[in-house]
């Protein structure tokens, strides 16, 4: 059994794999840059090393520091988190050539997995269908005759890319070259190398996906569906479990599917399998190889902590359930709560949190890095916190949300809490009419806001008073 695990990652996420570790007996070390010395995962640690300045490239991306400070302290396991090196086949590599053990799949998955051309590959051969598309985008008149044949409007995007950057929807034949120079120096500059490819854009589809695990010993389970939808320039805002738009029926089908594609590149650890889900059908996206930021609806609906079974994988433990023994209790929310401006275009607001109170009471959980008086600062992305309700059904999730809500206290930065106010009023959202597009969609979000501000305004001072500075 692993005793002692460095966490390469900063912020909740940080906090998120320590508590486990906590839980599970095993002692844990912190890497932390300059800009995080009094981050709040850097003192719940049970040791600490700095390993560089404040941009990531010379700390959280140093590969070579953080084996350092795993070798000085004695760490034989590293939890890469999410973002970073989660999903670096080099990183993998490194730690299993040193004799570390990477919580994660082993470097082949993660570079099989990480080029979508190769993944959608692997999803057809597993007899999983993937989005009609076009994997060689060299040539451009081949391309572009391509894409008649298949239809305007396509989305392009870099091959081994994540986190949206890169992509663009193309919607005629005029915009398709200026697009693809742009989308190719963005994937050279983001990911070094510069491979596209071009997918049919889905009309309104949801975004759905599902959790897997899998052992060393033969079993890999689903734990059911996660929508995440509400969705800002490709980036997740808002996730529930289960989704409002699958059965049980359905939810076996894409579990299985998803179970396939995991089985057939002989998956170990956490993962999820995403889909795009339209018109009644599956089509399967991209495997995140990692624990991602939203496993927390699943945990809540689920009971399953998803980072301890992380941890047993990766000591060669069985998992502790079997598919049979996953059950489903309710539903649950989780909004994403950013320090930026809703009312400006989202600009990023980092400063010092000059008043903090999370929210609290029943079916309420928030995992965040910060507290009363930390800093929120420029170098990192500018998540606060994940804020998570649970009800019995979607309409107690929902009200429970709004009252955590309104009940949040966070002063000396600008947030996103009245975006998500908005959006737990939609009546849209509230009944379940969700789509990639929600946000596009409903421009009526910038006047709900302001009435909600306004609404609550007296309240919030009220709070704060009571519980800011
Ligand atoms: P990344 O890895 O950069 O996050 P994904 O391939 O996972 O990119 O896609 C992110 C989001 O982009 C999806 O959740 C969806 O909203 C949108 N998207 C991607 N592909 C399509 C498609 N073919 N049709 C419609 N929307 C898409």
């Amino acid at each position: 059994m692993i005793s002692k695990v460095l966490v390469a990652n900063r912020g909740e996420i940080a906090i998120r794999v320590m508590r486990a570790c906590h839980e599970a007996g095993i002692s844990t070390v912190a890497v932390y840059s300059e800009a995080d010395k009094d981050s709040l995962f850097v003192k719940y640690a049970d040791e600490a090393c700095q390993i560089g300045p404040g941009p990531a490239r010379g700390s959280y991306l140093d590969i070579e520091s953080i084996l350092k400070a795993a070798r000085k302290t004695g760490a034989q396991a590293i939890h890469p988190g999410y973002g970073f090196l989660a999903e670096n086949p080099h990183f993998a590599r490194s730690c299993e050539d040193s004799g570390i053990t990477f919580i994660g799949p082993a470097s082949r998955v993660l570079e099989l997995v990480g080029s979508k051309t190769t993944a959608r590959n692997i999803a057809t051969d597993a007899g999983v269908p993937v989005v009609p598309g076009i994997e060689d985008c060299s040539d451009f008149n081949l391309c572009s005759r391509q894409i008649e044949s298949m239809g305007y409007p396509v989305i392009i995007k870099p091959a081994e890319g994540g986190g949206g950057i890169g992509m663009q929807v193309v919607r005629s034949k005029n915009e398709l070259k200026r697009a693809l120079e742009t989308s190719m120096a963005i994937a050279a500059s983001a990911f070094g190398r510069q491979n596209l490819y071009i997918e049919k854009y889905l009309d309104r589809p949801r975004h759905i996906e599902v959790q897997i695990l899998a052992d060393n010993h033969g079993n890999t389970v689903h734990l059911g569906e996660r929508e995440c939808s509400i969705q800002r320039m490709h980036n997740k805002l808002v996730e529930e479990a289960p989704s409002p738009a699958v059965t049980p029926r359905i939810r076996s089908e894409a579990g299985q599917m998803a179970i396939d594609f995991a089985r057939n590149i002989d998956y170990r650890g956490a993962g999820t399998v995403e889909f795009m889900y339209c018109e009644g059908r599956f089509y399967f996206l991209e495997m995140n190889p990692r624990v991602q930021v939203e496993h927390t609806v699943t945990e809540m609906v689920t009971g399953i902590d998803i980072v301890k079974e992380q941890l047993r994988v990766a000591s060669g433990l069985p998992l502790s359930m079997r598919q049979e023994d996953v059950t489903f209790n309710g539903w649950a929310i989780e909004c994403r709560i950013n320090a930026e401006d809703p009312l400006n275009n989202f600009a990023p607001s980092p400063g010092k949190l000059t008043g903090y109170r999370s929210p609290g009471g029943i079916g309420i959980r928030v995992d965040s890095g910060v507290y009363n008086g930390a800093a929120i600062t420029h170098f990192y992305h500018p998540m606060i916190s994940k804020l998570l309700a649970w009800g019995r059904d979607r309409s107690e999730a929902i009200t429970r949300m709004r009252r955590a809500l309104y009940e949040y206290i966070i002063a000396g930065v600008k947030t996103n809490v009245i975006l998500h106010k908005a959006i737990m009023e939609n009546p849209d959202f509230v009944s379940g009419r969700l789509s990639t597009e929600f946000l596009a969609l409903n421009n009526g979000l910038i006047e709900d806001m302001l009435r909600i501000e306004q609404r609550d305004s007296k309240a919030t001072e009220r709070l704060k008073g009571a519980f800011g500075n």
